[in-house]
């Protein structure tokens, strides 16, 4: 399957991605994560990301299409593929279809994280990251077994920088003004499922796995 994940900052399209990964054996592209380690790593592109990442704004359309046209080309991601945070504008979407339609594909689903405003900010001032491999956390709702500290590889976790309340609301102003549409754009393709977001982790899962099957 080809899917794409929508929603709002912490809405919680990265929790939700590792269990439909594991169950479709697709690959997980997040470009969130992608600019991230380009930004520690101070490359040429998260040394160009980082300005608009800090300040919680879209990194422009061709920095995030050449990752994801370069990372796309992984043999893991020929069968299908979970799109976590991209596309994020109407013309992320439209190169998106050009790039598959060079290899004769679409995307079949487009999981909408519908969810209110008003709860985000619980959820993103209580967000801990393991960096590496993208799991999250959360001091109230998923706290790791030790404070700080990853379950699995007993690495440190972080607080991503933009993750405060301050950075969240543009986060979520570019949302509504510049990724809403995209909503629209797929809806005409008549290839959107909405999903209950504020519900309990579990429940959105189920809600997933009915929409996928
Ligand atoms: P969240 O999961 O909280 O919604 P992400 O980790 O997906 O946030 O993204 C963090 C930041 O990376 C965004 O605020 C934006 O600056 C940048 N970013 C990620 N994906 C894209 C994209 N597709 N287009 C433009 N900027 C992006
Ligand atoms: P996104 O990738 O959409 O930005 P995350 O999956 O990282 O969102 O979730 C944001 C925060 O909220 C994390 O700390 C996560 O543990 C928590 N979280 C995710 N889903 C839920 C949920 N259904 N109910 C409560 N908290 C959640
Ligand atoms: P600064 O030096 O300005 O504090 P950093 O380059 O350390 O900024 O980090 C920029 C952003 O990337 C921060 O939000 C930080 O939490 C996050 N970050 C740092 N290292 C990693 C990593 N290895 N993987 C993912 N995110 C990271």
């Amino acid at each position: 399957k080809r899917l794409i994940l929508i929603g709002p900052p912490g809405s919680g399209k990265g929790t939700q991605s590792p269990i439909i990964k594991d169950e479709y054996c697709l690959c997980h592209l997040a470009t969130g994560d992608m600019l991230r380690a380009a930004v520690s790593a101070k490359t040429p592109l998260g040394i160009k990301a980082k300005e608009a990442m800090d300040k919680g704004e879209l990194v422009s359309d061709d920095l995030v299409v050449g990752i994801i046209d370069e990372a796309m080309k992984k043999p893991s991601c020929q069968k299908g593929f979970i799109l976590d945070g991209f596309p994020r504008t109407v013309v992320q979407a439209e190169k998106l279809d050009e790039m598959l339609k060079k290899q004769g594909a679409k995307v079949d689903k487009v999981l909408n994280f519908a969810i209110d405003d008003a709860i985000l900010e619980e959820r993103i001032t209580g967000r801990w990251l393991h960096p590496s491999s993208g799991r999250t956390y959360h001091t109230k709702f998923a706290p790791p077994k030790t404070p700080g500290v990853d379950d699995v590889t007993g690495e440190p976790l972080i607080q991503r920088k933009d993750d405060t309340a301050a950075v969240l609301k543009s986060r979520l102003e570019a949302f509504h003004k510049q990724t809403e549409p995209v909503i629209g754009y797929y809806s005409q393709k008549g290839i959107v499922a909405n999903l209950q977001a504020e519900k309990p982790p579990k429940e959105v899962t189920i809600e997933v796995q009915k929409v996928l099957s």
